[in-house]
């Protein structure tokens, strides 16, 4: 998942032995769901199941999803997600699956990419990349020498990162706090502290190494509360209240009068959509991505 707004960073201090168990939980939780699905993604496979089968794991398990399972192929960087009534299945495509859960709001947050296109080495491009920001996070690390780590290892491949797609911070509802973690060399950035909790996402592409908007939403969230007077703008209103501020899928509402009232909500400004985002120029990205809890001298990876 990822975020055009700016919201302000709320972990800060270092963590409380509680928190940390919740994020713990949420981490291992996932590392278990990924290891289920990774095998289910085959030619074939309905990405209907694929995304239901990893929601219902993790209810299963005792936590909720983060966000809808994403299911991005090919030039979809991300924010891919069935609707209710999909009935594609994988071909020979790059699939990533995004996935996040949360035990009490802590996040979890990890990819990968599964690949039945035979680009194996772009995978291994974002992998390694992931792999060098990780070898180096730790408190005191200013976030441009991540940013550098990423670029360099992913162009070391041949290929490009995706520029305008970053990591980012997490805190409690909230899936994309400061600060942003940029996947190229930038000029900005602050310094990572003991006990901040980030995601680092590299996405590497064939293609343009920039993502615009394409196609529809099948994934919102809640901007702002406001009133609404239509008996089933209110229950659905009701229903989407359920996820804070975190984002849904639209396949997760009831389904009355869903496309009609979804869009007034997102007109009034009551729901943001996350469009599916795709490379420029139609090429295949991979992305990989973990959520580390930053430490003295390194980091504590919660999802592997
Ligand atoms: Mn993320
Ligand atoms: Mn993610």
């Amino acid at each position: 998942m990822q975020e055009s707004h700016a919201i302000p960073k709320a972990t800060g201090d270092i963590m409380k032995e509680e928190v940390f168990k919740k994020y713990e939980q949420a981490g291992q939780i996932l590392v278990d769901v990924m290891g289920s699905v990774k095998d289910k993604v085959k030619i074939g496979a309905s990405l209907l199941e694929v995304a239901d089968f990893v929601e219902n794991l993790i209810r299963e398990k005792g936590a909720q999803p983060a966000f809808p399972c994403n299911i991005s192929r090919n030039d979809e960087a991300a924010h891919a997600t069935p609707s209710a009534s999909d009935i594609s299945v994988f071909g020979r495509d790059m699939v990533k699956l995004d996935i996040g859960v949360q035990v009490d709001g802590y996040i979890a947050d990890s990819a990968i990419t599964v690949d039945l296109s035979d680009n194996a080495n772009l995978v291994e491009s974002s992998r390694a990349a992931l792999r060098s920001a990780i070898d180096i996070v730790r408190a005191g690390i200013k976030i441009t020498e991540i940013g550098d780590a990423i670029e360099s290892t992913i162009e070391s491949f041949g290929y490009r990162p995706v520029a305008n797609l970053t990591g980012h911070g997490l805190a409690r509802w909230d899936h994309h706090a400061s600060p942003s973690i940029p996947n190229r060399s930038v000029l900005y950035g602050g310094t990572l502290k003991e006990g901040d909790v980030i995601a680092i996402e590299p996405f590497a592409t064939n293609g343009a190494g920039h993502v615009s908007e394409g196609g529809s939403a099948e994934i919102y969230r809640l901007e702002t509360l406001k009133p609404v007077r239509l008996p089933a703008a209110r229950k659905l209103l009701k229903a989407i209240e359920e996820y804070k501020m975190l984002p849904f899928a639209k396949r997760w509402l009831p389904q009355t009068r869903l496309d009609f009232i979804l869009n007034q909500f997102e007109r009034s400004g009551i729901v943001y959509s996350y469009p599916v985002l795709k490379d420029d120029a139609g090429g295949l990205v991979s992305q990989a991505e973990h959520t580390v809890i930053v430490e003295k001298g390194g980091c504590l990876v919660i999802t592997e």
